[in-house]
């Protein structure tokens, strides 16, 4: 890995990996990074002088060892608004993930643009009033919405105007800085943050399927952190299949999220997004049921498989409910695969990811942690002055 630069990416690097990893002694961390023990001492006594991290005696991992563990601070805060699963959640968290407090409220799809707005209004008020009374400021809040992309002024799938949430999230909350950014990034960057520090295989494809339908491109979180969003659950699979929230017909969405599964298998939606391995093992389904299933994991692995014809990635993780029911759900996804990746399927390394429905806030504070590690914990506008910076220097150095 190549050694990280300037202010900005050394404090980011660090941080990040201490977050990753849930804290490391100091030569373990130089060794990683590539930083010399005079920079490492230098980095590390600027993030405790401003309580970022903290240091504390471990057991050495062996003798002569060292003995300093440095962990993330958990006296500091970030926040979240997730528009997940039919609710607005909101949820106070430590950088080390420790949640402080949580709530939501029911925000049904279809609701109309007053709706929304009076739901996110009261989300806001609750959560401003917690950290009121708790006095507690945030380093930064995360917004999270289904469908969002900075090009869109108009949600397709929740009847917001994503500018006017966040100028009414900026004048309750001044001075946090703020992020939106699409569910699906959300959901990868939280399932990266499971995977822990190093990330052996390269580049995956994430792929969630839960109340609501959409991928990822993941990159090396430690480099350069990319998240791609694959809108795979609007991918147009039948123009004359059912309607989906989008307002387009046949979608893979209006296949296989939970909205379409539950009633097809007997269960009710919540039952299935709260529904964990064990249940899962005992669910009795019948002849038809598992059939539907079936059918419909196909067209999740048509849609995967259509997607891999775009990149080279061949990395593919699957979440949500598929994950759940089990690993009898794999053929079906891998048969759709093959059916439809250029060169089939054989080149795939398909796995399930287990745990990720009902993350909410944990996902959403999660992401609120990221950008703000990701800047190297410094003000917005100190982070770009050193981007700039830095980029000029990279230009000027071009060419060597
Ligand atoms: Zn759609």
């Amino acid at each position: 890995m190549r050694e990280p630069r300037s202010r900005r990416e050394t404090r980011s690097a660090v941080l990040r990996y201490l977050w990753c990893s849930g804290g490391s002694f100091r030569p373990i961390l130089a060794d990683h990074l590539g930083l010399t023990d005079a920079s490492i001492s230098r980095i590390v006594s600027e993030l405790k002088s401003e309580g970022l991290v903290e240091e504390a005696k471990r057991t050495a991992p062996y003798q002569g060892g060292p003995s300093s563990f440095l962990t993330l601070s958990n006296a500091l805060h970030v926040g979240t608004m997730e528009f997940s699963g039919g609710r607005v959640h909101i949820g106070v968290g430590s950088l080390t993930g420790e949640i402080r407090f949580s709530e939501w409220l029911d925000l049904p799809d279809g609701a109309g643009p007053e709706g929304v707005k009076t739901t996110y209004r009261r989300a806001l008020h609750q959560l401003a009033d917690h950290l009121r009374r708790a006095g507690i400021g945030l380093r930064q809040l995360a917004v999270s919405i289904p469908g969002y992309h900075e090009t869109l002024h108009a949600n397709p799938i929740i009847a917001l105007n994503p500018a006017e949430l966040l100028a009414e999230i900026q004048a309750a909350l001044p001075a946090v800085a703020l992020l939106a950014a699409n569910s699906i990034v959300t959901r990868a960057v939280a399932h990266r943050l499971k995977l822990g520090v190093d990330l052996p295989g390269g580049p995956y494809f994430y792929t969630f399927a839960g109340h609501g339908v959409a991928a990822a491109l993941v990159d090396d979180f430690a480099t350069s952190g990319d998240v791609a969003v694959c809108e795979i659950g609007h991918m147009v699979l039948d123009p004359r299949g059912p309607r989906c929230r989008c307002g387009h017909s046949g979608c893979l969405e209006a296949y296989v999220s939970t909205t379409a599964v539950a009633p097809a298998i007997g269960l009710r939606e919540h039952d299935l997004l709260a529904m964990g391995g064990w249940q899962a093992s005992r669910l009795k389904l019948s002849a038809r049921a598992r059939a539907d299933l079936a059918a419909r994991l196909v067209r999740l692995g048509h849609a995967i498989g259509n997607a891999l014809n775009l990149t080279p990635i061949r990395r593919v993780v699957v979440a949500g409910w598929p994950a759940e029911l089990g690993d009898d759900m794999h053929a079906g996804v891998l048969g759709g695969i093959e059916a439809s990746l250029f060169g089939g399927a054989a080149a795939v390394n398909l796995t399930f990811a287990k745990a990720e429905l009902g993350r909410e806030p944990a996902a959403g504070l999660a992401l609120a942690t990221y950008a703000y590690l990701q800047r190297g914990a410094m003000r917005p506008t100190e982070a770009a002055r050193d981007m700039a910076a830095h980029h000029l220097i990279e230009r000027q150095g071009g060419g060597q």
